[in-house]
């Protein structure tokens, strides 16, 4: 079969033949349908070899849905012909953290060399995809597979970041989101659709805060150091009850944290490399720095149900297999507009 493949370190991927994978125990084949083009690849593939915690050549692609094509011994759940997302962050499954659906947080993967597909494991921008295991599957139903897979990391990982500071998004707060990308442009959508937040979306491109109004961003701030300031001026000088920084990046974390308001949330979602100092005098009182990764299986199947109910929207590129190195090319140019598809 065709896959994308992360080669060489600081090289392009290429599309390259790799033999067919076949089922083992357990396993599920599916042929893919749709599978997701993510920033974090883009930062995987700048660490140098010494950093990379992955064996290489990689397939890559995290964000996975297919139809299932063939079931190994023993696997139930699931029939050939099924149209399914992938939950990446695959875990043990019997950990305390598994046990919780959290198998983004599980505690013996490292251990175990489990690791996600495109992330360790080979991954989705390929025709055919092995998963390790059912549970990792979710039905998609009549959902368009294409407009759907980005919700299994560009839907959930908001998702799971929103719901964490959801006691504090009461009507009348703020909600900051910088970076309206692949993540961002959803989030902005999840946040009208879980909360009644006034949304604040900043960014470094007219095209991406346009998207961002279109989505449902009430205000849109361009990203530069006067930015803390005007999300101040819009919020009467208190801040902003929950920033998401989806970029991640030095200036970004120092917006978010001058951005913030007392006992506030920062959540540094995105991989830049940037960090926000929390200690006395750093922040306003009592404001909260987190940095999650992904999101449990129970949030997926939240976010599928949101997307049933029509309150989300991905805003796609399609690209085939061997356009898959210039959907990588356009992401890193900031050219991408929603999420980037490929069709396999
Ligand atoms: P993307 O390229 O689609 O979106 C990034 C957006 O940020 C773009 O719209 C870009 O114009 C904007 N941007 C760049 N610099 C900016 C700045 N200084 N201020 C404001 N906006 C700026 O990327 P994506 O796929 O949405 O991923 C976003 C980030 O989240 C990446 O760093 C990615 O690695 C990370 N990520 C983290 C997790 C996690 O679990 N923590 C999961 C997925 C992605
Ligand atoms: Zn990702
Ligand atoms: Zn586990």
């Amino acid at each position: 079969m065709k896959a994308l493949q992360y080669r060489r370190v600081g090289a392009a991927p290429e599309v390259v033949t790799v033999p067919d994978p076949v089922p083992g125990p357990g396993q599920v084949l599916l042929k893919v349908t749709a599978a997701g083009v993510c920033h974090s690849d883009i930062a995987v593939m700048s660490w140098p070899a010494e950093a990379l915690p992955f064996r290489l050549p990689l397939t890559l692609g995290h964000e996975g849905a297919g139809t299932v094509a063939a079931l190994g011994d023993g696997v139930t759940g699931v029939a050939v012909g099924d149209s399914v997302a992938v939950y990446g962050p695959w875990g043990c499954g019997v950990c305390a953290k598994c046990a919780q659906g959290k198998e983004n947080y599980c505690l013996r993967a490292k251990q175990l060399g489990i690791a996600a597909p495109g992330l360790g494991a080979p991954g989705a921008i390929a025709e055919y995809l092995l998963v390790d295991d059912a549970r990792h599957l979710l039905p998609l139903g009549d959902l368009d597979p294409v407009r759907s897979v980005p919700l299994t990391d560009a839907g959930l990982t908001p998702y799971h970041a929103i719901k964490l500071s959801l006691p504090k998004l009461v009507p009348g707060s703020t909600a900051v989101v910088i970076g309206a990308g692949g993540l961002g442009h959803v989030a902005i959508q999840l946040l009208r659709a879980m909360t009644a937040a006034r949304v604040v979306a900043l960014d470094v491109s007219e095209d991406k805060l346009a998207l961002a109004r279109e989505v449902g961003a009430h205000e849109t701030v361009l990203s530069d150091a006067n930015a803390a300031a005007r999300v101040r001026e819009l919020t009467g000088g208190l801040g902003a009850e929950a920033v998401f920084d989806f970029v991640g990046a030095a200036a970004t974390a120092a917006t978010a944290g001058a951005a913030v308001a007392v006992e506030g949330d920062v959540t540094i979602v995105g991989l830049g490399g940037g960090s926000l100092p929390v200690g006395f005098g750093t922040v306003p009182y009592d404001a909260a720095v987190r940095a999650p990764y992904w999101g449990s299986r129970v949030e997926l199947i939240e976010v599928l149900d949101l997307a049933r109910a029509g309150a989300v929207d991905v805003h796609v590129e399609t690209y085939s297999l061997a356009e898959a190195p210039t959907a990588y090319e356009r992401l890193h140019a900031g050219k991408i507009t929603g999420r980037a598809v490929i069709l396999p």
